[in-house]
């Protein structure tokens, strides 16, 4: 029995809210997963669904765990997932579980791969970034847009504060674009697999004043950098000043147009004129 059909037999009802579009094609599944996981790997996964993708998991990784918010999906992983032993199946919101519970359940260093539910794609990225102590990869299926947000070179329209957020602590790529017609049931739009490995190519150890520094750039992406700075730091305009220039970016520069290499920079500027 496919796991559609167990799906029907269980009168499972699709559930918009909780953004499930599912994905069935095994053959597609495990032509990422394999490559990537492997019997040295835990696995975290944010919304095993039908437990198609989860199933590829168990029969590649060392362990799973699987947070799933839709208990109505309960006799069906039960289901699905009856001949693994690897894996453990936590019915809670992922977004309500303190980080340190996750890593404490995790117990080692993991990976993360999802295909996450779209409406807090941003929110559970920004939680496993800022959070996480365990974390070395994510493997994330999102939408198409929100890979290009993830990926985006400084200045261009797709570049947000989450493009810099990732890329001063690691390295992300879109490893394969997935039509919606992949989905059950279809979305409106296509989306892609983004792989982002985690490493500290700054040798940043103060993370909060560059996630702060990101902030303060994208809090108000029509105002110049200068602007930015006095109203989210509340500094007077001539240590604002003193900071531009010591980073020797223009004047009028928008924050919206500054490279990674130049966010860390700043930072530490800001840092220094903070204390
Ligand atoms: N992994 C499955 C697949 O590929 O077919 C399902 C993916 S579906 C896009 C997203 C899944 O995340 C759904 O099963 C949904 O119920 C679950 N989900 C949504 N919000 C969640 C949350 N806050 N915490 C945990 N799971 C969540």
């Amino acid at each position: 029995m496919s796991n559609l059909d167990i799906l029907n037999k269980h009168n499972f009802k699709f559930n918009k809210s909780f953004g499930q579009n599912f994905i069935f094609d095994k053959n597609f599944l495990k032509s990422f997963v394999v490559g990537i996981v492997d019997k040295n790997t835990t696995v975290l996964e944010i919304g095993p669904g039908a437990g198609t993708l989860t199933s590829i998991l168990c029969e590649n990784a060392k362990r799973v765990v699987s947070f799933e918010i839709d208990k109505n999906l309960k006799p069906i992983l039960d289901e699905n997932l009856s001949n693994f032993n690897n894996v453990e199946v936590i019915f809670q919101d992922i977004m309500k579980v303190d980080i340190t519970e996750i890593e404490n359940i995790m117990g080692e260093e993991y990976i993360i791969v999802a295909n996450l539910p779209y409406y807090i794609t941003t929110p559970i990225i920004f939680k496993f970034l800022e959070n996480s102590t365990k974390l070395k990869s994510l493997i994330i299926m999102v939408q198409l847009e929100v890979a290009e947000r993830l990926v985006a070179k400084a200045g261009s329209k797709d570049y947000g504060a989450i493009t810099p957020a990732i890329d001063y602590r690691g390295d992300a790529k879109i490893i394969k674009k997935v039509n919606r017609t992949m989905f059950t049931p279809v979305p409106n739009v296509d989306s892609a697999i983004v792989q982002i490995d985690l490493k500290n190519k700054y040798n940043i150890t103060n993370n909060k004043i560059v996630d702060e520094t990101i902030k303060c750039i994208f809090a108000m992406r029509r105002k110049t950098l200068e602007n930015n700075i006095k109203s989210y730091f509340k500094l007077p305009t001539e240590t604002v000043d003193n900071i531009i220039s010591e980073c020797e970016f223009p004047k009028q520069i928008r924050g919206e147009k500054l490279t990674t290499d130049e966010i860390i920079k700043l930072s530490q500027v800001i840092e220094k004129y903070l204390k």
